[in-house]
């Protein structure tokens, strides 16, 4: 029998995968049905074979865990985009509202009191919600100077604000005061002497004081184009090497996102009387673009592998 049997596991096989004669078939069958040894033997041949015949899909074969992790990540992206987008659009929205909208000069909207101590009392309308006053430095050092900007915003309305109602201003080492209010017409200063108006004391014979233009963020955009250009320069130098390429995109995208910011805060226009309130809600608005543009570009790329799979 031992004889027999290695013949029969020499065969076996080929037997399995039924591709032997019917003679060498019935021969196997035979010494089969009365050897417990060779049939295990068959058993442990046929499993593979089972596999082979019958796939069975494995949720948890690590090819399609990938795949589900990698749909789980778009999803995710996707809706870290959209939230980034309409934070953008939220905080430049916010920024419309708050945008101050100045007051031109009215005897009613700023009242002046003296008081007894040499002070001034400036009473503001109910109108005026915001205010800022400034001492500045008096080029012939014989009065104290202060610059007198109103306020208030689509914001403070809709809220009800209340008015900013008064301050006091105190003369400094006894030198009498001069309060100019600045006027900035439709946001923009005019540069000329009307565009500040003398309410308090009295304006020297060398011309009292010229509204400042309003500060440029036209230099930042400038800026942002020539970064942009020279990106973009990079990236065509780039474009056939993939690695490189798909860095430089990422910094592609910091400029854009500061116009957008721009824009969004902004609209066409580069001069802010608030410059530093203007910038910064720029810069806030500008990140939030930068993470969904960011987003957007892997989500992109993600598709595309995908796409190729
Ligand atoms: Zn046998």
């Amino acid at each position: 029998m031992r004889n027999e049997c290695n013949i029969i596991h020499d065969i076996l096989p080929l037997y399995a995968e039924n591709i032997v004669s019917e003679d060498t078939a019935e021969f196997v069958k035979e010494h089969l049905e009365s050897c417990p040894a060779c049939r295990e033997e068959l058993e442990k041949l046929r499993v593979p074979v089972d596999v082979r015949t019958k796939p069975q899909l494995d949720m948890n074969a690590a090819p399609l865990k990938r795949l589900k992790k990698a749909l789980l990540m778009k999803k995710v992206q996707t809706i870290l985009c959209t939230a980034a987008v309409l934070l953008a659009l939220m905080l430049s929205f916010i920024s419309f509202l708050t945008a101050p909208k100045y007051f031109t000069y009215s005897s009613e909207l700023v009242t002046v009191t003296e008081e007894a101590s040499g002070a001034v009392t400036l009473s503001f309308s109910n109108e005026v919600t915001n205010y800022k006053l400034q001492q500045v430095k008096d080029p012939d050092e014989r009065q104290t100077v202060y610059h007198l900007e109103a306020w208030t915003s689509a914001w403070d309305r809709m809220f009800h604000k209340p008015g900013a109602q008064a301050v006091t201003v105190t003369p400094e080492n006894g030198k009498p005061l001069l309060v100019y209010f600045t006027q900035f017409i439709n946001g923009h200063a005019e540069s000329s002497n009307d565009s500040s108006v003398c309410i308090y004391g009295t304006v020297p014979d060398s011309g009292g004081w010229v509204a400042l233009a309003g500060l440029s963020l036209g230099y930042w955009l400038l800026l942002n184009i020539a970064l942009f250009l020279i990106l973009a320069g990079i990236w065509f130098m780039l474009r056939r090497k993939e690695r490189p390429r798909r860095r430089v995109e990422r910094l592609l995208i910091v400029p854009v996102a500061y116009g957008l910011g721009h824009l969004c805060v902004m609209g066409f226009r580069t001069v802010s009387y608030s410059v530093w309130r203007d910038f910064q809600l720029i810069l806030a608005t500008g990140v939030l673009f930068y993470c969904a543009m960011l987003l957007a570009l892997s989500l992109f790329y993600s598709v595309k592998e995908l796409a190729k799979w």
